[in-house]
């Protein structure tokens, strides 16, 4: 899964500085920091399934639940469950949210590759769950 998170897979551009946070403003997705290291993610970039009020699909979404059955079909979240299986639940995600000393990810990284050969990396690392 190298360092993709949902809005590198879904290309959302809705991460801070992103070209779509004029629409809806920035996801909660990219702001949940206290799940900054969730399954080696950026903020709830791997968690987005259990964050409510996402922007996924370019609409406002509801909470956690609400969003279940969508997300349960998201070609994103399949491939964190094959990769991370049981790591991958509600269950898991409060309870890291919860866990002190979390690794943080700093500030200045970028939130999308910016080379050429980091985007592809991205791009062959998505097709490798798509066979
Ligand atoms: S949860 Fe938010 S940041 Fe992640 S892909 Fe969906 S819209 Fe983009």
């Amino acid at each position: 899964m190298g360092t993709l998170n949902c809005w590198n897979w879904k290309n959302c551009g809705r991460y801070p500085g992103g070209p779509k946070v004029n629409e809806f403003g920035v996801c909660p997705a990219t702001t949940e920091t206290q799940a900054d290291g969730f399954l080696n993610g950026r903020a709830a970039g791997r968690g987005c399934a259990y964050v409510a009020g996402t922007f996924c699909g370019g609409k406002i979404q509801g909470s956690a639940q609400d969003k279940t059955h969508d997300c349960i079909k998201c070609d994103y979240y399949k491939a964190l469950k094959s990769e991370f299986g049981s790591a991958l639940s509600a269950i898991q995600f409060n309870k890291y949210l919860n866990k002190p000393n979390k690794k943080i990810t700093k500030k200045n990284q970028r939130w999308v590759a910016a080379s050429k050969s980091a985007r592809q990396t991205m791009i062959a690392a998505k097709a490798n769950y798509n066979k």
